[in-house]
């Protein structure tokens, strides 16, 4: 068991309704002062967060099982993470690498060629500022190698919500709605489903790999296509896992064709899974691979890494950005790469899937709505449908159940493409307790809504 140093005491405690009268007031500030699409989940206002507890300002103490999105894998605050953002912060907060480079941005990138798969020395990374930014310039770098401009994406997929990404991205609602026309070269290939796949979930594998060969030959064309970008584990699209065997099929067509692999590991890595990253299960070694969200403890930073033949194929200055590889954001993920290695959060996520798995299958003989547990390490899902073998989603208990874990002061999210899945990304640093009275809290939901 693994927990980091945190002043956060680490017990659920409720002093209020969630959420309580001062969240409430900012909530109303918050209608007044920011647009209402940018949505908040459950409005209890944070105040200080730690371990596996998030305070409100009401001085509720929740439970984390969302890691603001597999954000703080390493926890809140993570004093690594902390130590560096105050030691950077106060020696410069910003020069632009392009203008006059440091240390911190280099050394992110040393880290990266010697954590992703793949040899070490032969790797190049950039840096940037979000997910989608480090999408973006995956595609932009194999556009340049390959001379190609089509991209294939799949069904479910999630990549972001900049012009190209949102054009990767499957979901319409709320990511796409209304906001075309979108990037084209951009096509979609079926996603290796299994719960959905037609027919059995034992062919799964190669009658979904087949249909995107046929797909990438009939209407893209092999020597047309630059990139196939795939989630190894499909994150907003429903913790989708893809049979095993599948993401090398894949992998080994797009080497055939000289298209380039992209891994988007932005929520699948550091750790998250129970490897450095997913595509390491299946010794798969992408051609380029993008990482987030859990790479810095909190800190907005992203990172495009490749061989380095690909990476330099690039003329100089056709990469950057006045922030990317900012130094503060720099510090923190050395903060939090220390922290992942000198803690074995690798095997701490081991340690929560083992945790989660034996709780969340004894929900699914308990009730016939749940049609599939599934993930990997610390991103499990359930998936709710309507139950005794009829798939059709269940977005209403999902929501029903999410709202009754809020209500209790348990963080949780939902997702996939049809608001039936209820997802934990917990923190790793949070300590077991919390874990195991995250889980009698769900077990609680299941009950009050479905009786
Ligand atoms: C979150 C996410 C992104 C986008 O990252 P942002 O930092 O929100 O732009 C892209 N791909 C995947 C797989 C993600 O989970």
């Amino acid at each position: 068991m693994t927990s980091s140093p945190t002043s956060v005491d680490q017990q659920r405690r409720l002093l209020t309704a969630i959420p309580g009268p001062r969240s409430q007031e900012l909530h109303a500030r918050k209608e007044a002062a920011v647009s209402s699409g940018v949505g908040v989940g459950l409005p209890a206002y944070v105040e200080r967060a730690g371990g596996g507890i998030l305070v409100d300002v009401d001085g509720n103490h929740l439970i984390d099982f969302g890691s603001g999105i597999a954000v703080t894998t390493v926890g809140n605050a993570a004093p690594a993470v902390v130590e560096g953002v105050a030691r950077q912060a106060a020696d410069f907060t910003h020069t632009c690498f392009m203008v006059s480079p440091y240390e911190e941005y280099v050394a992110v990138c040393e880290e990266l060629a010697e954590l992703t798969p793949g040899e070490a020395s032969t790797k190049r990374s950039a840096l940037f500022n979000s997910g989608a930014e480090a999408v973006e310039n995956a595609v932009k770098v194999a556009r340049t190698f390959t001379g190609r401009s089509a991209v294939v994406a799949f069904d479910h997929a999630y990549h972001g919500r900049t012009n190209l990404t949102m054009a990767l991205t499957a979901k319409s609602m709320p990511y796409k709605h209304g906001f075309g026309p979108f990037a084209n070269e951009v096509y979609r290939a079926p996603m290796a489903y299994p719960l959905r796949w037609p027919g059995s979930p034992e062919r799964c594998a190669e009658e979904s790999f087949q249909a995107f060969v046929d797909m990438l030959h009939a209407q893209v064309g092999e020597t047309s296509c630059a990139a196939v970008v795939i989630e190894p584990i499909q994150g907003e699209g429903g913790f989708i896992v893809p049979p095993e065997g599948w993401l090398r099929m894949v992998a080994d067509y797009c080497t055939e064709h000289g298209i380039l692999l992209i891994a988007d590991e932005i929520q699948t890595g550091f750790c998250r899974t129970g490897d450095w990253f997913a595509c390491d299960r299946e010794g798969v070694v992408p051609d380029l691979i993008t990482t987030a969200k859990g790479i810095a403890g909190g800190l907005p930073l992203a990172a495009v890494t490749g061989r380095a033949e690909v990476m330099d194929s690039v003329h100089s200055g056709g990469l950057g950005g006045t922030y990317g590889g900012n130094p503060v954001a720099c510090a923190a993920a050395l903060g939090a790469i220390r922290t992942m290695k000198e803690q074995d959060l690798c095997g701490r996520a081991r340690e929560v899937e083992a945790l989660f798995l034996p709780r969340l299958e004894a929900l699914r003989s308990k009730y016939d709505v749940v049609a599939d547990i599934r993930g990997r390490g610390a991103m499990l899902a359930i998936e709710l449908t309507a139950g005794a073998g009829d798939l059709t989603p269940n977005p209403t208990a999902t929501a029903a159940i999410n709202k009754h874990c809020h209500s209790q002061g348990l963080v949780t999210l939902t997702c996939g493409t049809f608001g039936n899945v209820f997802r934990f990304l917990p923190p790793l640093s949070s300590p077991d307790h919390l874990l195991s009275e995250g889980l009698d809290l769900i077990d609680e939901a299941f009950a009050a809504v479905l009786g």
